[in-house]
């Protein structure tokens, strides 16, 4: 085999190796993965956002409740002392009782503020639940879809490995001279280094070159380095 056809074994390799990374990094559970991902994040600031709601709703009603708890004793009290008989003074149980009565106005306004903040709450705490559900949902299916893109990976990896094996193989048979031009031409060439002159067209380009200029190529000695004049790749005839 001559230095050419070995070179363009690497060059085969090569793109074999880039179209598998290509793949590797285009695997459309990636992008799935990363939609998924998204809501994920927009369900869990919702989760956050409505579960602050729904504990300032229920901070709002244990105040409440307590300050049902301090009026109860406190009309409990008084209305002990009204019935003690210890106060006999009728312009002092009078007052007594006009204050039970306020009182009893007073806790019967906050009993109905508990009873709103526990219906403004209620929504709340099923909307979180059900926040929550979509969440766990959607994180299995993450998990799965990561299990997938895993699997995938380890098989691209796998051939990766075997080009890779390949393309050491057959870059032993290159001259160093000529491979360093050939690494050189793919990084700047779209990874394509060396092309095969197929009738009158260089396969790297896919251009047909002058007959003047196949003719010229054609007339070089077999170990003579050619390039493409058009895409300026080594052409292997
Ligand atoms: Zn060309």
């Amino acid at each position: 085999m001559t230095n050419f056809e070995a070179l363009l074994q690497v060059q085969e390799r090569d793109t074999a190796i880039d179209q598998l990374r290509h793949r590797r990094a285009t695997q459309p559970e990636r992008s799935a993965l990363s939609v998924l991902e998204q809501r994920a994040a927009e369900l869990e600031a919702r989760i956050t956002q409505t579960s602050a709601r729904r504990d300032a709703v229920a901070a709002r009603q244990t105040q409440l409740e307590g300050e049902v708890r301090t009026l109860d004793a406190r009309i409990q009290e008084l209305e002990r002392r009204l019935y003690s008989g210890t106060v006999s003074a009728s312009r002092e149980l009078q007052a007594i009782s006009a204050e039970v009565t306020s009182l009893k106005r007073r806790r019967s306004s906050v009993e109905d503020e508990v009873l709103a903040a526990m219906e403004e709450g209620e929504p709340l705490s099923r909307q979180v639940e059900a926040l929550e559900a979509e969440r766990d949902e959607l994180d299995s299916e993450s998990q799965a879809m990561r299990a997938v893109l895993a699997e995938a990976e380890v098989a691209i990896d796998a051939e990766i490995a075997t080009e890779s094996t390949a393309r050491t193989g057959a870059a032993g048979a290159v001259p160093p001279e000529l491979m360093r031009t050939y690494e050189g031409l793919r990084a700047r060439l779209d990874g394509i280094g060396a092309a095969r002159l197929v009738g009158s067209s260089c396969s790297g380009c896919h251009l047909v070159l002058p007959s003047a200029e196949v003719a010229r190529v054609k007339k070089e000695p077999p170990d003579a380095l050619v390039f493409c004049d058009q895409c300026g790749r080594i052409l292997v005839r």
